[in-house]
């Protein structure tokens, strides 16, 4: 098993990323100390981020987007054909091994589970958006002379000190592809896409559209005129100033809820989410077991009994007796150097008078050992 599987405390600070992305400071402003966590070093990490799960959803949205990309680069370049499913293979596969390495993803169960069905049919509603509307056809616009046409505009920026990645200007139209649901931050991501556009083009956009391939609807609202993209940098310049003198400083502010916490990829790592009560609903409950359900939980090794294949743990977790039943192929640690365990997304079920939680797919088990 993999030694991110052994839980280890951050070795320093976070340093302040070259340029924000607009997810990264949304992630900052959910959440500091997730942001923190996920740029710490550790002693068993060896890539920039910390390894992040890959959920089936965001697959998809990434091979959707990619789509969409080709597509627009396809018909920019006038190709005569365009393959969706070829392109949809290489999305995938490009995906598949841009993960290899993360021991957090199992690739074959990537491809497994991937729906291209769904996929399909998000481009297709994108298609049919086009047909329907008479949107402008894909456009050249780049600040990379030497890339090929694309209809993405890549942009990075000193005041305030900003990166990304626009889906499509033309005529003064901006249009951001999503193939999640609907969230309040896609307004404010492409108004600070129309910020970043403004400043590297000197160019201001009269419309903003967030487009949502999964259903065809969309959002679109005027964009800001110059007063309001004034006031915007000026916002950013300081919301970033202020951003990296606590993260000099600090480990972040936890701001531990549901909404941030559910899909967080370092809870394993955060203290504040095992305590807080405002994340108990994500946390065992000795009276929801009875319903065997998947849960996150957390107990000190109190007995161990290691057998051939597998080790049962005991020990006291919301207040109730927990028997962890691990399979020795989970443990990143020696079963009788175990102190405590953090299982993540966990099968618990209720046995005669105590708790017994086994993992099942999509399962991690964090093992805290003695030194
Ligand atoms: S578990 Fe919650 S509080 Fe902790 S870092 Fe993640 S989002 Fe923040």
């Amino acid at each position: 098993m993999s030694s991110i599987y052994s839980l280890q405390r951050p070795l320093g600070h976070a340093v302040p990323p070259p340029a924000w992305s607009y997810s990264g400071l949304r992630e900052w402003r959910r959440c500091p100390r997730r942001w923190i966590l996920r740029r710490c070093g550790y002693s068993n990490v060896h890539t920039p981020f910390y390894p992040d799960r890959l959920t089936d959803a965001a697959v998809t949205g990434l091979v959707v987007h990619r789509l969409i990309e080709k597509y627009d680069t396809s018909s920019a370049q006038r190709a005569r054909s365009f393959l969706p499913r070829k392109e949809m293979a290489n999305a995938l596969h490009a995906i598949v091994k841009s993960v290899s390495g993360n021991p957090r993803i199992d690739t074959a169960a990537v491809v497994r589970r991937f729906d291209g069905q769904r996929c399909l049919a998000n481009f297709r509603v994108f298609l049919s958006h086009f047909r329907r509307t008479g949107l402008p056809p894909p456009s050249n616009v780049t600040l990379n002379a030497e890339a090929k046409p694309r209809s993405e505009f890549l942009f990075r920026l000193d005041k305030p000190r900003i990166t990304g990645r626009i889906d499509r200007v033309k005529n003064g139209l901006l249009t951001d592809w999503k193939s999640g649901a609907q969230d309040d931050t896609h307004v404010d991501q492409a108004r600070f896409y129309a910020l970043a556009f403004w400043l590297a083009t000197g160019i201001k956009l009269t419309k903003l559209i967030v487009f949502y391939t999964r259903d065809g609807q969309s959002f679109e609202s005027p964009a800001p005129d110059e007063a309001a993209l004034v006031e915007i940098r000026e916002a950013l310049c300081a919301e970033i100033a202020q951003a990296e003198i606590e993260l000099k400083q600090t480990y972040g502010e936890a701001r531990p809820s549901v909404e941030n916490c559910q899909f967080c990829p370092v809870r394993q790592l955060c203290d504040e989410y095992w305590q807080a009560e405002e994340t108990r609903a994500l946390r065992l409950s000795p009276a929801e077991a009875d319903d065997e359900i998947l849960t996150d939980v957390q107990f000190d090794v109190e007995a161990r009994e290691i057998g051939l294949h597998t080790t049962m743990f005991t020990g006291t977790a919301s207040g109730g007796q927990v028997r962890a039943v691990i399979p020795t192929t989970l443990l990143a640690v020696e079963p009788e150097m175990i102190i405590s365990l953090r299982l993540l997304n966990i099968r618990a079920s209720c046995q005669a008078s105590s708790i017994v939680v086994k993992p099942v797919y999509g399962s991690e088990v964090f093992c805290d050992g003695r030194n």
